[in-house]
């Protein structure tokens, strides 16, 4: 299945047409959909369509994979780039919420696929492990060492919460300058979830990135379009070439 996108002057919304079809998301057709779009919810829209795109990639992989054929299981880089990259004439900071909202969504899928693995009776899940890092979880009055999972599952809730609060980002539109800030640290608390997934869950990690490229847009996000991370901070190994 192939997602294909509507002639001009067609309702935004998406159909599926046969894998023979070589569409491509471009970086012209995010610009033409928020200049086409009017409603505050155009970026998040134009975010959902790449990764959608994205999906249906995978989707033909896997057909081909069934047909016996022999192919590199990965999603060009280009795709990733279309996906992340900031269109022009888009607010830095309202793109970078709306995909932080997004990956926030998606993470709760990986969470998903971790709660029946990740037991605190686990050694490396007692506490919230990535490797030889330890960390103390933010999310109470005193930072507590609660167990991996919990860590995991108070980091995600606490980072919805806080791109959801009508106080530090009151509009889908525009982001207050003061709220910027917070980007940064979304971004470090939620990298530590995945930093856990690689280390002590490789098999759902693996799983989970090739059906949805999550940790590749996320560090394309956080460390190529965005310096959201310092590179100090990244302690998975650089298993992917960007290709930037
Ligand atoms: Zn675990
Ligand atoms: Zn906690």
């Amino acid at each position: 299945m192939v997602i294909n996108r509507n002639k001009k002057g067609t309702r935004l919304e998406l159909k599926t047409v046969d894998t023979d079809s070589d569409d491509k998301l471009d970086d012209s057709l995010a610009e033409k959909l928020i200049r086409r779009a009017e409603s505050s919810l155009a970026v998040q829209t134009v975010i959902q369509h790449g990764i959608v795109f994205c999906h249906s990639l995978f989707a033909v992989m896997l057909k081909h994979i069934q047909w016996g054929a022999s192919i590199v299981l990965a999603v060009d880089n280009s795709d990733i780039e279309a996906i992340v990259r900031l269109p022009e004439g888009v607010d830095p900071a309202v793109w970078q919420c709306e995909h932080l909202r997004q990956l926030c969504l998606q993470l709760n899928q990986l969470v998903a696929l971790l709660i029946p693995e990740c037991l605190p009776s686990n050694e490396d899940c007692r506490e919230m492990k990535a490797g030889e890092w330890q960390y103390l979880c933010a999310a109470h009055v005193s930072p507590q060492p609660c167990s991996a999972i919990d860590y995991i599952i108070h980091t995600l809730d606490g980072a919805t919460a806080l791109l959801n609060s009508s106080k530090f980002f009151p509009s889908r539109a525009t982001i207050p300058m003061a709220s910027h800030k917070h980007f940064s640290s979304i971004a470090r608390r939620l990298y530590r979830i995945f930093a856990h997934s690689w280390f002590h869950h490789r098999e759902i990690f693996d799983d989970f990135e090739n059906e949805t490229c999550l940790y590749k847009r996320f560090l394309f996000l956080s460390t190529i379009e965005f310096q959201l991370i310092p590179e100090k901070l990244i302690t998975i190994p650089q298993v992917f070439d960007m290709g930037v």
